[in-house]
């Protein structure tokens, strides 16, 4: 087993943990791109990314994004936040485990969409 979230979820790699149920773990992003950066993954590495999301394993996003409004309640995000996933090369993504980025803290920039 190579991938470091499957490893961030073992236990084998720290990190800080800010929620985590049955299906989901999430974490503070190493290398925060705002003042609050969370990774909120699957626990289960079903799919590498979007891409390979299907009706087979469609139940995990779905895991995620419930994950993800309970995660800005606890965080206080009433007045808004970003959420971001990357897929493959062109995407930027880093880590071949289906990631969802939660950006918040500050008036986020206009666009990228
Ligand atoms: P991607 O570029 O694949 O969309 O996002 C991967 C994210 O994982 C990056 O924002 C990067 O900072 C974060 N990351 C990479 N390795 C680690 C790690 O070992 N611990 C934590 N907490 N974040 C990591
Ligand atoms: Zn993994």
């Amino acid at each position: 087993m190579s991938c470091i979230f499957c490893k961030i979820v073992s236990g084998d790699i720290p990190s800080k943990k800010v929620y985590e149920d049955e299906k989901v773990y999430a974490f503070r992003d190493i290398n925060p791109q705002a003042p609050i950066h969370i990774l909120v993954i699957p626990k289960e590495h079903r799919m590498d990314s979007v891409f390979n999301v299907d009706e087979s394993n469609s139940e995990l996003v779905a895991a995620c994004f419930e994950a993800i409004a309970k995660i800005a309640k606890k965080e206080g995000l009433e007045n808004g936040f970003r959420v971001i996933t990357n897929s493959g090369a062109d995407g930027g993504q880093t880590v071949n485990h289906l990631h969802f980025h939660l950006l918040a803290g500050k008036k986020l920039g206009e666009k990228m969409v």
